[in-house]
């Protein structure tokens, strides 16, 4: 039996202004978050990450964490336009994504440097949320099994017994942004298998890994996936830009 504490993360994707990303994220700071029992993070745009850490700061919630959307699988120097991970820290993050689908398939970002960038967010004290789905033709081949398992292997793999400090998420990239969703047995089925998985090498451990379910979550069905056993919380992309629907996503939570 496990019962992580759950966790919401928003991923703004590239979306918002200064001015945008202020309204909604004291909309959000502002709804019932004192009362909820989960961790909340929004994973912003890398040249907002600081805007939005000074308003999570001057709220001064504890569940209220920051996230960014992607980083550099190099440590620092002559790699124009990326992020390391010590800058994310130093901008205030806790979590950062890595592998989410639109950076496997508009970047080819690969299962192994996927990992990569797993460890190194690990090894500068961030959390990152691994990503991991299948597409509609890999369902409909049979393959959702084969393929989330071997992005999640290269992670494992590389990261070891420290698997146990990294947060899932199970984003079947049919269901993102398409208003699709894997129903919750669909969800929970996939999210049993990635527990055994991670159980296999982390043993009970893996009972504290949150594995989180993404691909169109709203206000409508988050009660029936967040309920489901093996489901610990949520990647919202499109709902987490609107404030009354995120914070009614926190409230199933
Ligand atoms: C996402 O991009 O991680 C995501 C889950 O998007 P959406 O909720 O819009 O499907």
């Amino acid at each position: 039996m496990h019962s992580p504490k759950k966790l919401i993360a928003g991923n703004w994707k590239m979306n918002g202004t200064l001015e945008s990303n202020s309204t909604l994220m004291r909309a959000v700071l502002e709804g019932d978050l004192r009362a909820s029992i989960c961790d909340v993070a929004v994973c912003v745009p890398s040249v907002y990450l600081s805007q939005i850490h000074s308003l999570i700061q001057s709220a001064n919630l504890t569940t209220a964490h920051l996230g960014a959307q992607d980083v550099s699988a190099h440590e620092k120097g002559a790699y124009t336009g990326e992020i390391s991970v010590s800058m994310l820290k130093d901008v205030g993050a806790t979590y950062v994504i890595v592998g989410h689908s639109e950076r496997r398939q508009f970047h080819h970002e690969s299962d192994q440097l996927v990992a990569i960038k797993a460890e190194r967010a690990l090894k500068a004290g961030l959390i990152p949320i691994v990503c991991v789905g299948e597409t509609q033709q890999e369902r409909e081949s049979g393959l959702t099994e084969v393929t989330v398992k071997r992005q999640l292997a290269a992670v494992i793999h590389l990261i070891g017994h420290c698997i146990t400090e990294i947060v899932v998420a199970y984003e079947p990239v049919w269901a993102i942004g398409t208003g699709l969703t894997a129903t919750p047995e669909q969800a929970q089925s996939v999210h049993a298998v990635l527990r055994a998985q991670l159980k296999a090498a982390a043993g009970e451990g893996a009972a504290n890994i949150r594995i989180l379910y993404g691909g169109s979550m709203n206000p409508s069905n988050a009660k029936s996936l967040l309920s489901q056993s093996d489901i610990d919380g949520g990647l919202i992309g499109g709902a987490s830009l609107k404030a009354t629907d995120f914070l009614s996503i926190i409230a199933a939570a």
